[in-house]
């Protein structure tokens, strides 16, 4: 039996998948069983944000499965110790926690925004307000803090205490507050909502508002972090920051991790025993990781990001301009979208099979949106290559 056959057989059936499989990747490339090459152009959704098997990733990784694997967090790694405090040295946070995923880090964020003001005596803040259209994960409480009701189908009741807002509209938010809300929690730029900015006025409104009432304020980071928006954290990009983080995919590079930072002030809704997790942490998965952030460090890295982003922002502009069954084009850096307008049959699904039998993957959002998450480190001609695809398409 082959790859395909066997998981489909014998794995659960949630995922609509591509119909190939893949035995190798380099840089930007992959290849699949029958030899064929591709340029990446999704990085398993925003996460090989350096290359597939970028060397100095590997070296770490082989370095650290030889030495130390896992001791629990009942002792002390260097490895862990080293990738919080440069995490801490990059943000605005004080303290790290380490998790396995990115559901698992939202769920610690939600944890400590109720148990704050529990801790603080304010036994009646427990609401999370966030944001129509967004995307938090899929345990139950990331679930029910997700904006989307198709993902939630089948699994009522969710977990109490949720509310949701239309995005980048501060009345509705305003609106929304009362005296039983301990956090808003929102992404700066909404991945899976289909490659939606925050409004620069917007971050900030809402920064003042989370100021005014006392509410603490959880950036989701998971997709648009780790340097993927051409800062080393998205909300860079708006002088605004967060009380709580959570970060995820690009962290390790594929290996998995996820991170909840947060200020020292707000990480007092946490004490020994309020939350755990076996595998948080393990110096395997933060010396991966602490590679990654050394080598998004490296002076110019940020630098080319943006520059890339913007080259190929502009040429899917132009595109735009050209085609006119292309309606937007959006996003920050290396995360962009091509919004295309309703028609008939080809939908963003034609796009993405087409652009794969072309030898390119990407990967389309509610079949009218193009997703675009290359590795950071895709070369322009790389991006031409694309382009020149797509306009034959359109
Ligand atoms: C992918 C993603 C998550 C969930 O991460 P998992 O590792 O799949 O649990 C949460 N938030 C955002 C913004 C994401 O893009």
């Amino acid at each position: 039996m082959d790859s395909i056959k066997k998981t489909d057989n014998f794995v659960f059936q949630t995922y609509a998948r591509q119909g190939k499989a893949f035995v190798k990747g380099e840089g930007t490339s992959l290849w699949d069983e029958d030899g064929k090459k591709y340029i990446d152009f999704l990085a398993g959704i925003a996460v090989c944000s350096l290359g597939h098997c970028h060397p100095k990733i590997t070296q770490a990784i082989n370095r650290q499965a030889s030495t130390l694997i896992h001791v629990s967090n009942l002792f002390y790694t260097m490895p862990q110790a080293d990738l919080a405090s440069k995490l801490c040295e990059k943000s605005f946070a004080d303290r790290v926690f380490f998790a396995n995923s990115g559901a698992e880090a939202n769920e610690a964020a939600i944890k400590l925004a109720r148990r704050y003001f529990q801790k603080k005596g304010d036994k009646n803040r427990f609401k999370i307000i966030t944001m129509e259209q967004s995307f938090h994960g899929r345990t139950m409480a990331t679930l029910s803090a997700t904006g989307q009701d198709k993902i939630k189908e089948g699994f009522y009741p969710l977990l109490e205490g949720f509310s949701y807002v239309p995005f980048n509209d501060i009345d509705a938010l305003r609106n929304e507050i009362d005296e039983s809300v301990c956090a808003i929690m929102l992404e700066p730029v909404q991945g899976e909502g289909g490659i939606i900015p925050a409004d620069p006025d917007y971050l900030k409104a809402v920064r003042e508002l989370c100021n005014d009432k006392g509410i603490l304020l959880i950036f989701d980071e998971i997709q648009c972090g780790m340097g993927r928006c051409g800062t080393f954290f998205a909300h860079e990009l708006y002088k605004v920051t967060p009380d709580i983080m959570t970060l995820a995919k690009a962290l390790g590079n594929g290996l998995p991790i996820g991170a909840m930072l947060a200020t020292e002030d707000a990480a007092i809704g946490f004490d020994f025993g309020s939350h755990a997790t076996t595998f948080g942490g393990t110096p395997l998965a933060t010396a991966a990781a602490l590679e990654v952030v050394n080598i998004i460090s490296r002076e110019t890295f940020l630098e080319q990001v943006r520059q890339k982003g913007q080259y190929f922002k502009d040429k899917l502009v132009k595109l735009k301009e050209k085609h006119s069954r292309v309606v937007g084009i959006r996003g920050k850096g290396l995360l962009l979208g091509l919004e295309i307008g309703v028609g008939k049959d080809k939908n963003a699904t034609f796009f993405v099979g087409e652009l794969m039998e072309k030898g390119f993957i990407i990967n389309g959002i509610q079949d009218k949106i193009l997703r675009f998450a290359p590795p950071l480190i895709i070369e322009e001609k790389e991006i031409d290559r694309l382009i020149s695809a797509l306009d034959s398409l359109l």
